[in-house]
């Protein structure tokens, strides 16, 4: 059977392999897995949420009210925008896909930094869009700015990264806002800050403000997740916030009942406990000095990270050996390969499981 012609050169994502995989192949207890591939909260999801969810199991067989009213509101309260200013998705990720169907096509392309979130791309395929890449795997703006320049009039779609997955870089609030206000009024910017919450605690200058972005651009979004500081990635959920021309625009993409019930109130109780975001984020940097010390003891190079992972280059050591070592023994990490870099990308863990992960690549690497 033929199929479009724009899909035979992609390739699939590559997720950070799970637990059930290192159990059925070597033998060890899924409590023993430790899992540090895919940027999940390490502690897990706030018991706040847990308790809301065993309330919702005489609710299974409704659909969930589709205007999601409940954690747009709480939303809106949250970041001080209205209600029609937010659209939900399964995950970012959905928003993502929304942003590139509404805007690209194989008449035109995206622009990404060099290395960056795979799924970019992925969408952008889907559509038959080109994909045009900084030569720089972070983000600088400069040379965005002469890409933009240079195809302005066929760029419908860029994506900042703000921090960067899987790279870690992060550009402050003050240079994204004068990027998108250089930007022309047909070109959306997609303000990804799957990891902006992490940034902003290490750095205030960092920290992008959704209620800004919605107040002063025509042209750009920012998106949101719970998959990551509110530990929940399995619930698949995230939101967008723009103006209501744009966000009218993504909902016509937006399939009816998108999102489970339990992933809704999931999402809404999650924000009412700040306790629960704050000591993860907190951890997560005490626990990032103890990476960087390990890193400098063992001639490892790292790049400085503004999210909840880092990442080790590797010179003379082979990342997918020692990736493939250290999953024998139980632990995850995310290899590099696909990004063309001899690297590990680990997300921070709790203490004790940082603990592990020091203590076996400690012994691989002698
Ligand atoms: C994790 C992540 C997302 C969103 O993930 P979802 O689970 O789909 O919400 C979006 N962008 C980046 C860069 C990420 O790392």
């Amino acid at each position: 059977m033929k199929f479009n012609k724009h899909l035979a050169n992609l390739q699939c994502y590559e997720a950070g392999k799970p637990i059930e995989l290192v159990v059925s192949k070597f033998g060890i207890e899924a409590n023993e897995v430790i899992k540090l591939a895919s940027n999940e909260n390490p502690f897990g999801t706030s018991p706040v949420v847990k308790l809301a969810l065993a309330e919702m199991m005489d609710k299974l067989h409704l659909y969930p009210d589709d205007s999601y009213f409940q954690l747009k509101d709480t939303l809106a309260a949250n970041f001080e925008v209205g209600t029609k200013n937010i659209i939900i998705g399964a995950g970012s990720d959905q928003i993502i896909e929304f942003c590139i169907h509404a805007k690209a096509n194989k008449k035109n392309a995206i622009l990404t930094a060099g290395t960056t979130f795979a799924m970019y791309e992925i969408y952008a395929k889907h559509v038959g869009a080109n994909v045009i890449k900084t030569k720089s795997p972070t983000h600088d703006l400069s040379e965005f700015k002469k890409l933009y320049k240079q195809n302005a009039h066929k760029i419908s779609v860029i994506f900042l990264c703000v921090p960067n997955n899987p790279l870690g870089d992060c550009l402050d609030a003050r240079e994204v806002y004068n990027f998108i206000s250089e930007v022309g009024k047909n070109t959306l910017v997609v303000i990804d800050a799957a990891y902006n919450d992490y940034a902003k605690f290490k750095d205030p200058k960092k920290g992008i403000d959704p209620r800004y972005i919605c107040k002063n651009f025509k042209n750009a979004i920012y998106l949101g997740t719970f998959s990551k500081s509110y530990g929940l990635g399995g619930m698949r959920i995230g939101y967008g916030i723009a103006k209501r021309s744009i966000i009218n625009e993504l909902g016509k993409l937006r399939a009816p009942f998108n999102i489970t019930n339990l992933s809704l109130k999931a999402a809404t109780m999650a924000l009412f406990d700040k306790e629960f975001v704050k000591a993860g984020i907190q951890n997560n940097f005490e626990q990032m000095l103890r990476y960087e010390e390990f890193a400098k003891t063992h001639g490892i190079e790292f790049l400085p990270s503004y999210t909840n992972f880092i990442v080790f280059k590797f010179d003379k050591q082979n990342a997918s050996q020692i990736a493939n070592k250290l999953l024998q023994q139980g632990i995850i990490l995310r290899d590099m390969k696909s990004y063309g870099l001899n690297a590990l990308r680990i997300t921070i863990g709790t203490p004790e499981q940082n603990d592990k992960v020091f203590e076996k690549l400690d012994e691989i690497l002698k």
